[in-house]
């Protein structure tokens, strides 16, 4: 029996930032495949352009954005709502991993201010500009790739888990506000990634983890893992979900290290 696929963003429209790599672009084709029209924004210009092609002028667009811009990120915004008509869903999931240096009497001011210029400010201005014209539409989805460092400390850059626990106070904040507006504020919380950022953070190959997180077991997740969690926040199937951390991590969170 032939089965049907159920397309589960049909006549959605879709900005996602960091969309030409990993889980960006992983979100970026699931979305298409479930009839999403999507636009990927990304510093990499021919990468982003790349995926577009792949996916087809009919599903998918490319617009530079560097997350940190705020007039970048008002022109993609307003690309979005030019070329389809409205914004559906905001992605903000573009992000930097920097240096994995614990010691803080190493850490340089300038690198701490790069990282959460990126993980925490583009997030804050990609959910301005999304609210900006979803609010008057009465409705939306606006999604931000945090991480198990959102809720967890060490093992990481300072910048970095600093970066995530902010984008989850700022998420559930953004939520509160944004809820009378029937707008819906979430992030997605991945453990590990195998994408170039983690690969180049921790060392990774395809396969699973080396050099100092051997202990964990070689897990590692897939992009399209955390794509398909991406993609329930963005489906009305979430309808009742807002101000939420979906962590997608296997449970690595929860182990308490008593009883392990
Ligand atoms: P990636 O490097 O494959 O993709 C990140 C993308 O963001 C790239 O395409 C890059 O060009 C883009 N980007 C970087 N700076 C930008 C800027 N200023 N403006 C616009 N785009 C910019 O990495 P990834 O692992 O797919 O990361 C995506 C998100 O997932 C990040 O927020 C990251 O913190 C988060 N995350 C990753 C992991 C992991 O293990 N890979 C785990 C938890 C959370």
């Amino acid at each position: 029996m032939a089965s049907t696929i159920v397309r589960r963003l049909e006549g959605k429209v879709a900005l996602i930032t960091g969309a030409a790599s990993g889980i960006g672009e992983s979100t970026a084709r699931l979305f298409a495949k479930h009839g999403a029209k999507v636009m990927i924004a990304d510093i990499q210009d021919d990468l982003g352009n790349n995926v577009c092609q792949d996916l087809g002028q009919s599903s998918a667009s490319f617009v530079h954005c560097d997350v940190t811009k705020e007039s970048d990120v008002e022109t993609a915004v307003n690309t979005v709502v030019s070329k389809y008509g409205k914004l559906d869903i905001m992605h903000n999931n573009a992000g930097i991993g920097g240096i994995a240096n614990p010691n803080i009497l190493e850490n340089e001011k300038s690198e701490f201010e790069k990282i959460i210029n990126v993980n925490l400010l583009g997030p804050f201005l990609g959910a301005k500009h999304a609210a900006r014209v979803m609010i008057p539409n009465r409705g939306g989805t606006i999604i931000t790739t945090a991480s198990t460092c959102s809720i967890m400390g060490g093992g990481s850059s300072h910048a970095y888990t600093s970066s995530k626990h902010g984008v989850l106070g700022l998420t559930r904040n953004i939520a509160v506000e944004l809820g009378k507006y029937s707008i819906r504020v979430n992030c997605v919380s991945p453990y590990l990634v195998a994408t170039p950022l983690a690969k180049n953070f921790f060392k990774l190959d395809d396969e699973g983890c080396h050099g100092a997180y051997s202990n964990l077991k070689g897990v590692v997740l897939k992009p399209e893992d955390v794509a398909e969690a991406a993609l329930f926040l963005a489906s009305d199937e979430s309808k009742y979900v807002s101000g939420h951390n979906l962590l997608v991590d296997g449970g690595f969170t929860i182990v308490n290290p008593m009883f392990c």
